[in-house]
């Protein structure tokens, strides 16, 4: 019983926000497409037998019943009166006037519906599906051996047809204008999200550099790409970059990190890669450049910061850097040049700081 119940309970899902759902979109056009459908039946049944057909009208009601309720209703029900309304008329339809007018098309919109709204696994889909063609079939059979009870020819049968075939085309369309436009506009959300993401797990919050994931990525990127090619790798780390916290402040210590960064950037001119390795540590990457080159860019850069004027909260103060350099050797892979360059950047702090290690 529980199953039961909770089959009918499945929720709607909310439209709005960065995911428009376009379940509540497309019951509200195949409700009113349905609702013209049934007003022009009743017009054109009507001229054809000769008097009023009720039968439409009826329906048109049911279905007006149906689109009041239907925003406080579940999926699943929703679609379950749906089903129920659409097979009752296709029923009636073939019963009453046999299969050549074509009352039997809608039953193909509910296969659309069926797939595209419900949140179900694909096989119950299929048996979806399967019931609806043996509806189908069975509606068939019916017509071959029983004869309409009010047979229709000539212009009118033509015209009926016309009527219910324009109709299943038109809601059919415009189903899946609202599925295709609302997917691709979800695929399309999801793609920027994914790219947002991607540039802030490779991106240092503080500083606003790419971080150690980010550099190591266009690192490895080039080198696959450009196996024979030259590179340079440097480290730099503050020099005394504690006694910064400790005596102004973490703060203070944030605020030179970020002064730093700027200044890193600004330098680089795009020319080469520069990303916070971690903590005080920074992180050059120079592509196609030899360390002779490189060695002078560092050098240039660490006089800029030794000139750099800091000052925080009215306390003025300097900071010096030491480097530690590396070329590619075409033997050693990526990581081992980086450790190397670290290491150099380890001598250098022991030999007083404020130098390059090459
Ligand atoms: P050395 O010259 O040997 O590199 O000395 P140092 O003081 O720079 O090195 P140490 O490793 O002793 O201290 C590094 C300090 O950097 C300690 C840590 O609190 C600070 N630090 C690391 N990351 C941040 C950060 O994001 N913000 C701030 N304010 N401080 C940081
Ligand atoms: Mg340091
Ligand atoms: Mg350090």
């Amino acid at each position: 019983m529980n199953v039961f119940l909770d089959f009918f309970r499945q929720k709607v899902p909310k439209s709005g926000g960065e995911t428009p759902f376009y379940y509540q979109q497309s019951v509200k056009l195949n409700d009113w497409m349905l609702a013209i459908y049934f007003i022009v039946s009743c017009f054109a049944l009507s001229a054809a037998m000769g008097k009023f057909c009720w039968p439409p009208a009826v329906f048109l009601a049911v279905l007006l019943l149906k689109y009041y309720f239907s925003p406080k209703l579940s999926v699943r029900l929703n679609l379950l009166l749906c089903a129920l309304l659409i097979s009752a008329w296709c029923s009636w339809y073939v019963l009453t006037f046999g299969w050549d007018l074509g009352g039997q098309h809608l039953l193909i919109v509910l296969i659309v519906l069926v797939f595209f709204c419900l949140y179900e696994p694909p096989l119950t889909k299929l048996s979806y599906f399967l019931l609806i063609l043996a509806m189908r079939l069975m509606l068939f059979n019916y017509s071959n051996t029983h004869a309409p009870r009010v047979p229709v020819q000539g212009l009118y049968a033509f015209l009926l047809q016309a009527v219910n075939s324009a109709s299943m085309f038109l809601i059919l369309a415009g189903c899946c204008i609202v599925y295709s436009s609302n997917l691709q506009e979800t695929e399309r959300l999801l793609l920027l999200h994914n790219e947002q993401l991607q540039v802030q797990a490779e991106t240092d919050p503080l500083t606003k550099l790419v971080n150690r994931r980010g550099l190591i990525d266009i690192m490895s990127r080039f080198v696959r790409k450009n196996p024979e090619a030259l590179y340079c790798v440097a480290i730099a780390d503050i020099d005394f970059f504690k006694n910064v916290n400790d005596t102004y402040g973490h703060n203070c210590g944030d605020y030179t990190l970020q002064k730093l960064s700027s200044l890193f950037l600004e330098f680089s001119q795009g020319q080469y890669s520069v990303g916070r390795w971690g903590g005080e540590e920074f992180c050059f990457f120079f592509p196609d450049v030899n360390i002779d080159d490189a060695s002078l860019i560092m050098n240039d850069l660490m006089l800029v910061v030794r000139k750099m004027e800091l000052e925080y909260e009215g306390h003025p103060f300097r900071i010096t850097l030491t480097v530690g350099i590396e070329e590619n050797d075409y033997r050693s892979p990526l990581k081992e040049l980086i450790e190397s360059a670290d290491r150099k950047l380890y001598h250098g702090k022991q030999n007083g700081r404020d130098q390059i290690v090459f």
